[in-house]
């Protein structure tokens, strides 16, 4: 973070701004905006200060400041638009350990300008740490469009029951569920329908009914995460990873969905380290059971779909058993990703009317007993997941059985994130491949003729974009050869 994101108080305090045309203008309008009271330094003051010159807390001095007159400020503003005035005023402002800003100079500010999108009381202010102001803008016309106004008024409406509720339910956190209910629920949606009296009333029903044993239960959210890119998620994973008090996470866990988690959510990791026993099964079961029977919202994140050899099943087994409701959240498995990121279609008509999902990692204890004799078949696709620590043994049998060595096979690597590698060749030739190449996973194995049709989906030098920050397969319909 360049910059620490702070709200800063400035109600009966006092702020000097120097200059006389629209920056300076737009600084001391927002000062005023926040209650505080403002001095103005220039010897002319243009239009842009109209609307605010009959404030009572402006003043106007058409002096240059001094030494003195940063006695006692909160903050200070240098917007002259002369790079020597706007200097001045910033020695005079660090001279006196003012916070001082000048506009569209960052190495001589203290602190930044945001852009902001208000509504009041709800203020939202976007940083770029001085990057791309342009950037900051873009995202402030997006949150613009897509926050309706009367979310102002709905948050000072939260705001004026806050003390009844707060004697109502003592604990945070079924305050917090409560509010949660309403805010997704009948209040909101009558509220932003311009029903304010019926949204009111609502409350004040929801209110009387607060129960503190039912908002005392707690849940568990099993959510699938997706192979790794976070525009994968779902609009369900993602409302739910907002509202989660604890999180568990393994590390198949795509790197960046972590952050996406409410930040005060307690993190507990459950997966194995690389040379170490992972946490069996059962504990993580009974842990889901016991934070939610403390009352606590339990977000178990998950890679892929969680009931995609995720063991999801399991979980909400102990779940239920212990009679906690369990709400589970289906995530894009990475075999849909890989196939779509790395441009191999799992079926097509030409080549595979069925696909096969398979485990190449056998339970513990037993061997793996896959049928073989069904994924030799031709006109189909199979997808290997945990098959790389075996690759060169589950290639063999394939052949053994009677599989076609010379089969086209891909293995795909962190399919969907920046790092994604494919690695092509045949049943043959695959394993040595994947070895030559380096890959550790995860990692996909998809044996199958659709591979060969990535030949003429993707261009060479793969699907993954140059640019910084894109790795989506965006651009692949576009070099699409008809088929
Ligand atoms: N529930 C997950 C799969 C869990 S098993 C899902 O639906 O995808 C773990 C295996 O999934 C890994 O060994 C690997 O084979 C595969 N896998 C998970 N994420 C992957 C990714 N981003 N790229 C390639 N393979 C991945």
């Amino acid at each position: 973070m360049e910059q620490l994101p702070i709200f800063f108080q400035l109600k009966g305090k006092t702020v000097a701004v120097a200059g006389g045309g629209a920056p300076a203008a737009r600084r001391a309008e927002l000062a005023l905006r926040a209650g505080a009271r403002v001095s103005v330094f220039a010897t002319h003051l243009g239009d842009d200060f109209r609307a605010i010159v009959d404030d009572p807390h402006f003043v106007h001095e058409t002096r240059a400041p001094s030494a003195a007159d940063m006695a006692g400020l909160a903050l200070a503003f240098a917007a002259t638009g002369d790079r020597a005035s706007d200097e001045a005023m910033a020695a005079l402002a660090r001279e006196a350990r003012v916070p001082i800003n000048v506009a569209d100079t960052p190495e001589l500010c203290d602190f930044i300008m945001p852009a902001i999108v208000d509504r009041d009381p709800l203020v939202i202010a976007i940083s770029t740490g001085g990057a791309s102001p342009i950037f900051a803008r873009m995202i402030r016309a997006r949150l613009e469009s897509t926050i309706p106004t009367a979310y102002g008024r709905l948050v000072a409406l939260v705001g004026s029951y806050r003390e009844r509720l707060g004697q109502r339910l003592s604990d945070l956190s079924q305050r917090r569920r409560f509010w949660e209910r309403a805010l997704e629920g009948r209040v909101a949606d009558r509220f932003l329908a311009g029903r304010e009296d019926e949204a009111r009333a609502e409350l004040e029903r929801a209110l009387d009914a607060a129960d503190d044993t039912e908002l005392a239960q707690g849940e568990v959210y099993l959510v699938g995460a997706g192979p790794g890119d976070p525009d994968l998620l779902t609009f369900r994973a993602l409302r739910l990873m907002q509202r989660a008090d604890v999180v568990l996470y393994d590390r198949l866990l795509p790197p960046g969905i972590l952050n996406l988690v409410r930040r005060e959510a307690e993190h507990i990791y459950v997966g194995k380290e690389p040379d170490r026993h992972a946490v069996p099964q059962e504990e993580i079961s009974a842990k889901l059971v016991r934070l939610a029977k403390e009352g606590k919202r339990v977000l178990r994140l998950k890679g892929g779909d969680p009931f995609m050899f995720g063991r999801g099943g399991e979980e909400i087994e102990a779940l239920a058993a212990a009679g906690i409701s369990v709400q589970v959240v289906p995530g894009v498995t990475s075999a849909a990703g890989c196939s779509a990121y790395a441009g191999i279609p799992l079926t097509h008509r030409d080549h595979a009317q069925a696909c096969v999902f398979v485990t190449g990692h056998a339970r513990s204890g037993g061997g793996l007993s896959l049928g073989w004799e069904a994924l030799v078949q031709p006109h189909q696709t199979v997808v290997i997941f945990m098959g790389l620590g075996q690759l060169e043994s589950l290639m063999h049998q394939f052949v053994a059985h009677g599989g076609n060595p010379a089969l086209p096979a891909a293995i795909v690597e962190n399919g969907t994130r920046p790092n994604q590698r494919v690695v092509t060749g045949t049943v043959e030739t695959i394993a040595g491949a994947a070895a030559s190449e380096g890959i550790v996973g995860p990692a996909l194995v998809i044996l199958g003729t659709v591979v060969a049709l990535r030949e003429r989906l993707v261009p060479r030098g793969g699907p993954v974009s140059d640019e910084p920050g894109i790795f989506s397969n965006a651009h692949i319909p576009a070099t699409m050869t008809p088929v």
